[in-house]
């Protein structure tokens, strides 16, 4: 079975920092300090693989190093089972590695805590608690590479848990580095859940994709030569040229819309040119032109307009001379790097430099959901509901299964309950937050694990009017009071008593 590998056994301390763009004295000693406190910390205990389990966390610190955020987020991501899997104690991450890093260890900490059930209403909640709790995105970001080394590694897992990671991998993770325009994650995240997930049809695309694949393969070897040299022809210097395959999964989704017909998906394999310049860009596409045929209708240029998820590019598809056609995808270095690390390439390292090198990174997030949020506000997708007041007003808790409610501010245990069930609402005896009994109008925080105890005898009062928010729970206190007031003044009259 093929599933794509991007990680190391064991990468060192030194093998991630190399992996840096740029590092101070600091920022490494800070990294190869973290390593070593994990891999004490983790001693002994090992993978379902059979590997130390630290190397789960030198993989997931050099995922983090290979997009170049700070040194912060690489020392959290090298500590982020520190506390649930290991003995350490908050008071000890912040004493060795300052509040910054224990604040990312704990955020890290409380997502990994979410359960997915495939039920699309918590699915929504999911994405959206996702991201509401990474108040600070790189919360967010170790949480995508820890996933990214736990899904390349899914076959060590047991059988009957495979699936459910497999299937949470493609609701959550991989839509989410989409989101995040983070293509090369994405594609990992889907091509190594795929076979787990939907393992006939992940056989079907295989088989179906074989053969055109090798054709392709040779042509577009053949085709990235004759593009380079015309280039150059052209006084066009420094370009890059090679291609891509499309990923297995997105490809599979693609042949679904077209009758599983290889031949009418033009992008499975496509030359991809990278150059100096945006004007280079336009040139290149001139220049290609020139010289092969375009298929009408299919040059797009994702420079002029980007894409949703900030995706930039010019494409064209041209008649390759043979009777085939083949897409060309014509970008600059930068585009490039945005389009497989996506929020994180802006991130990175050398965007902070300077003396605001600690510039409020929360901000820089902050600009980039509202920039998502005014590109994506006419797709179905779910960041069309995302915007900063929505989450401001909310509050996500966790029932003990792990399933994700997210209700408004100030909400109690009454309005979970009638979330879940009306019947459950109509019958709240007590609640438990946080495994400690209080009362059912005991207003609820982000991250409460919240259980809701019923009994039969149990019933709603007048006063839960006042303590519940959700409109739902309101309407069902009051149908029942009104059915049961109506019941009460009958047995009244017919026995004087209430
Ligand atoms: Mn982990």
């Amino acid at each position: 079975m093929f599933t794509p590998k991007d990680y190391k056994d064991c990468p060192t301390a030194e093998d991630i920092i190399a992996l840096l763009k740029k590092h101070t004295k600091e920022d490494a000693v800070l990294i190869k300090k973290a390593y070593e406190f994990s891999q004490k910390a983790h001693e002994g205990q090992k993978r379902y693989s059979g590997e130390p389990y630290f190397c789960h966390l030198a993989n997931v610190g050099s995922y983090l190093a290979a997009i170049n955020v700070d040194a912060e987020t690489i020392a959290a991501g090298l500590l982020h089972d520190a506390l649930e899997d290991a003995s350490i104690t908050p008071r000890n991450i912040e004493e060795e590695f300052g509040n910054e890093v224990l604040t990312l260890v704990e955020g890290a900490t409380k997502l990994g805590k979410l359960r997915y059930h495939g039920v699309e209403r918590h699915v929504e909640s999911l994405r959206k608690f996702f991201i509401a709790m990474s108040h600070d995105i790189r919360v967010l970001l170790i949480k995508l590479a820890d996933r990214l080394h736990n899904i390349q590694t899914l076959e060590h897992v047991p059988e009957e848990k495979r699936k459910r990671i497999a299937l949470e991998t493609l609701e959550i993770h991989a839509r989410l580095a989409d989101r995040f325009g983070m293509g090369k994650w994405k594609a990992i995240f889907e091509d190594s859940a795929f076979p787990y997930a939907f393992p006939e049809d992940y056989e079907k695309v295989v088989a179906v994709i074989k053969t055109k694949r090798i054709a392709d393969e040779k042509y577009a070897e053949k085709m990235h030569h004759s593009i380079q040299k015309e280039l150059v022809a052209n006084g066009i210097k420094n370009a890059r040229v090679d291609y891509r395959v499309k990923n297995l999964f997105s490809l599979w989704k693609k042949l679904k819309r077209k009758e599983m017909d290889p031949n009418k998906v033009y992008d499975i394999l496509a030359v991809r040119v990278i150059v100096k310049t945006v004007e280079d860009c336009y040139r290149t596409l001139g220049i290609i032109h020139k010289h092969w045929i375009p298929v009408p209708g299919r040059i797009k240029d994702y420079i002029a307009s980007e894409k949703a998820n900030g995706y930039r590019s010019l494409h064209t598809t041209i008649f390759r001379g043979d009777g085939g056609i083949i897409e060309i995808q014509i970008r600059t270095e930068e585009m490039h790097e945005e389009a497989q690390y996506g929020i994180a390439s802006h991130l990175s390292y050398k965007e902070k430099g300077g003396s605001n090198g600690d510039l409020d990174k929360n901000m820089a997030w902050v600009k980039e959901l509202a920039k998502w949020q005014k590109t994506v506000a006419t797709s179905d997708e779910f960041l069309e509901h995302l915007n900063m007041d929505f989450f401001k007003n909310r509050v996500f808790v966790y029932t003990p299964k792990g399933d994700v409610i997210d209700l408004p501010e100030d909400s109690c245990p009454i309005d979970l309950a009638y979330t879940i069930h009306s019947n459950i609402g109509d019958h709240v005896s007590s609640a438990k937050v946080n495994g400690k009994l209080v009362s059912i109008d005991t207003k609820l925080k982000n991250g409460d694990i919240v259980e809701i105890e019923t009994k039969e005898s149990a019933s709603p009062k007048r006063k839960w009017l006042d303590y519940a928010k959700t409109t739902m729970a309101k309407r069902h206190i009051r149908n029942y009071l009104d059915k049961n007031s109506a019941i009460g003044a009958i047995a009244q009259k017919l026995f004087g008593k209430k």
